[in-house]
């Protein structure tokens, strides 16, 4: 989609009537609530009907819900919810439940930079991005034969880490693998895992500083995932596998965390260096990010993923996390999303921060 189209929609938006707007489901009741709390209007796209829990949050619950029948005509939608000013914040289910192509094709104003999806989805274009930026991930087996160490399998576009199994030899991942599915191969990171929340802002400078605009760390989580994380309560794994019962990796939830304090100067480094690697390949990643890690007992870091926008790991801390407790009390990611669409509207910056 090209920047002039949104240039043309928000030529016709009444900046003091902006509407914040997602999809009813991942971290809306945070998004609602963070731009309630700023002062802006809000719109659930509700998709089949209604739900009926939101009856429940009255301060997570949008102003207004906007329903349609399938994600898919959201797109042929967009006129409606350009008429409402609509401002549109993606999540993780808003991307990959709309599809890749409409999301890049939608004729609304979108928080973030869209194309980080291309980088972000195909691995080999995340590795040349991370790597490049001097980030350390776990190797990459691309001939099963030479595992000769645990990795993990994970089929490409696996929701919530669907059908992923770990495989310490060649002949197990033989045992397991679906072949029709495509897949690429991990080292299996043995550590504890650190889900970090970031909010890069080109626009303004209140944090660790960039080459422009700065850099905040909200918050962290681990996620809680099914039936891994559990799964010692019936026996060791290597019993289990024997009985044919073999670990998932579905998430199910999220759990709050913090980490040693001496391991923040790498948390920002690694933040800054996948940011300024991102201006230089695309024009920027924008707004909340989470690299996935592992920390290795010799307290390094390695980076198994990135996300380009809010995940699920930053709804524990809707009145604040331990970190952005020390930015301002009472700040969630979905606070800091509408703060910055704030900021942009006075200082007629909304074209640096929307796509
Ligand atoms: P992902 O879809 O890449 O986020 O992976 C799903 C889950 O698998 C993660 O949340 C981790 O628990 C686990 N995982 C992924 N990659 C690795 C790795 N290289 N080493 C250890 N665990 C991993």
């Amino acid at each position: 989609m090209k920047k002039i189209d949104i240039t043309k929609i928000l030529a016709s938006y009444d900046p003091k009537n902006i509407t914040i707007a997602t999809v009813c489901s991942h971290s809306s009741l945070q998004i609602f609530n963070g731009a309630k709390k700023e002062g802006f209007k809000t719109l659930g796209i509700a998709v089949g009907k209604v739900k009926k829990f939101y009856d429940a949050f009255p301060l997570g619950k949008p102003d207004e819900f906007f329903t349609v029948d399938d994600y898919k005509d959201i797109p042929d939608r967009s006129a409606e919810l350009q008429e409402k000013n609509v401002i549109v914040i993606p999540h993780g289910s808003f991307v990959e439940y709309l599809g890749p192509d409409n999301f890049l094709q939608l004729q609304l104003p979108t928080f973030g930079n869209r194309h980080v999806l291309m980088w972000e989805s195909d691995r080999e274009k995340e590795r040349m991005w991370l790597e490049g930026a001097g980030i350390d991930m776990p190797q990459e087996i691309r001939n099963p034969h030479e595992i000769d160490c645990p990795v993990i399998v994970k089929y490409h576009g696996a929701k919530g880490g669907k059908g992923f199994f770990i495989a310490k030899t060649y002949e197990e991942f033989e045992r397991r693998v679906e072949k029709d599915k495509p897949y690429s191969i991990q080292e299996f990171v043995m550590g504890t895992r650190y889900y970090l929340h970031y909010f890069y802002s080109p626009i303004q400078n209140n944090g660790y500083a960039m080459k422009k605009g700065s850099l905040q760390l909200m918050s962290m989580d681990r996620r809680d995932e099914t039936t891994i994380d559990e799964v010692q309560r019936l026996g060791s794994i290597a019993e289990l596998e024997e009985l044919g019962i073999h670990p998932t990796f579905v998430v199910t939830g999220n759990i709050p965390i913090v980490m040693r304090e001496s391991l923040l100067p790498e948390v920002f480094r690694m933040g800054e260096a996948v940011v300024e690697k991102s201006l230089e390949l695309f024009g920027g990643l924008l707004g909340p990010f989470c690299l996935e890690t592992v920390v290795t007992e010799d307290l390094k870091f390695k980076v198994f993923e990135i996300s380009a926008r809010i995940v699920a790991g930053t709804n524990p801390y809707i009145s604040g996390s331990p970190y952005s407790e020390f930015i301002q009390p009472d700040l969630s990611t979905g606070r800091r999303i509408a703060q910055e669409i704030k900021f942009a509207v006075k200082h007629k910056q909304l074209n640096e921060i929307l796509s």
